[in-house]
């Protein structure tokens, strides 16, 4: 039975299975482990224990294999439970997997970073060249030596002048090959993973080539999990702040406008706010899952529309005395619920939105047999003159 010591590192190393583990198939995740739960922890998704009872997060695979190996210095508690040796050795064979697996990975990460960076230098050459911008240095070089007859550490005292000449054309093709080598990383990166091209001219990038400009070699980039993690948690915290700021500043004098509609998009209930101000254009305030509230047997109904806009308006409408105009479409529960919405600020009335009604308006007249056969006309004719006028290209 292992236990929870100092050389609980060295059970790594021992794969061979007992002979009670036959009975067990390998496991190939922790996750299809009996007694390795997911759960809710908090308001995160975590995972317990079901062995020692402890609950963990976030959700980690290789820190919840360390757990039941009891692998310490792995970033997590190792189990307390008294672990039958087959089964713990399931979580050993699994651990070594894994392991081993990370290091092939990191190999084959290792091959691409050096084939992108062979890639990189011979699109780079190609780049310069496209650019008449051949290395200055080896042709001046070749001349000053086949002039001169001699090799630069052999010259004589008081050539000075020529050496730093020779400094500065090194200087420069340094300089032109790094413009071209970050040019094309740029290039490069926008290409693979299918970005647009102008995205080149957003303001972030700029900055972000900026402040790339600062950091030392010691900067590590971001973890994929940070990015869609706790940075994403920031920017949406930051954002959120920003917006609240901008819809209030004039809110006092103008008054606050809110618009709300629902929809089901894969097959989740959303509901959207957006809000404005005279200076303001629409703000989204929030987008409400509403898939809780429905899978208890909820509807989006009128008082259930209602008390969402209301929780959703106080933080930026406390004395209910800024809001002015509710704009909902034509839909039954939201003008109901913009009549009790109407009650609850009373300040406020409810309208409906014009745009969907013209939406609506010339929907129905695009349905009518004569306006079809003249759309389909129209389509026809504009597809003639798209496919003549590129035969007329091509010869
Ligand atoms: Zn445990």
């Amino acid at each position: 039975m292992p236990s929870d010591s100092e050389d609980e590192n060295e059970v790594c190393d021992a794969v061979t299975p007992p002979a009670g583990a036959a009975q067990f198939p390998a496991l190939k995740t922790i996750w299809e482990d009996q007694y390795c739960q997911q759960c809710q922890v908090g308001n995160d998704k975590g995972w317990e224990c079901l062995r020692c009872g402890r609950q963990f997060k976030p959700v980690h695979h290789t820190r919840a294999v360390a757990h039941y190996a009891k692998i310490p210095n792995q970033g997590i508690k190792v189990c307390t439970s008294d672990i039958p040796h087959h089964e713990f050795q399931r979580y050993v064979n699994l651990w070594n997997h894994s392991k081993r697996r990370k290091t092939e990975l990191t190999m084959v990460k290792m091959t691409i970073t050096e084939d992108k960076e062979d890639k990189l230098s011979s699109s780079t050459e190609k780049l310069m060249e496209s650019r008449n911008k051949k290395p200055k240095m080896s042709t001046e070089l070749r001349r000053y030596y086949e002039t001169i007859g001699m090799s630069k550490s052999s010259l004589p005292s008081g050539q000075t002048p020529i050496d730093t000449a020779f400094d500065i054309l090194k200087q420069t093709d340094l300089a032109r090959m790094n413009d071209a080598r970050m040019d094309m990383a740029i290039a490069t990166f926008f290409h693979e993973n299918n970005l647009p091209d102008r995205a080149v001219n957003s303001s972030s990038f700029k900055i972000m080539i900026k402040y790339a400009r600062m950091v030392g070699s010691s900067y590590n980039t971001p973890a994929r999990q940070e990015i869609g993690g706790t940075l994403l948690d920031v920017n949406y915290k930051n954002v959120v702040e920003n917006n609240k700021e901008v819809l209030c500043r004039e809110a006092d004098i103008f008054g606050l406008t809110w618009l709300s509609d629902g929809a089901t998009i894969a097959r989740m209930p959303l509901i959207n706010i957006l809000g404005l101000c005279a200076d303001t254009p629409p703000t989204c305030v929030a987008i409400e899952d509403c898939t809780g509230h429905m899978t208890q047997g909820g509807k989006k109904d009128a008082v259930y529309i209602a008390s969402l806009l209301e929780e959703v308006i106080l933080p930026y409408d406390p004395d209910r005395t800024r809001t002015t105009i509710f704009w909902f479409d034509g839909a039954g529960n939201v003008q109901k619920a913009g009549r009790i919405l109407e009650v609850m600020f009373p300040r406020a009335y409810s309208l409906h939105g014009g745009e969907h009604v013209i939406s609506l308006f010339f929907s129905d007249i695009a349905k009518l047999p004569q306006i079809k056969v003249c759309l389909c006309f129209c389509f026809f004719v504009f597809d003639s003159i798209l496919t003549i006028f590129s035969f007329r290209c091509l010869f």
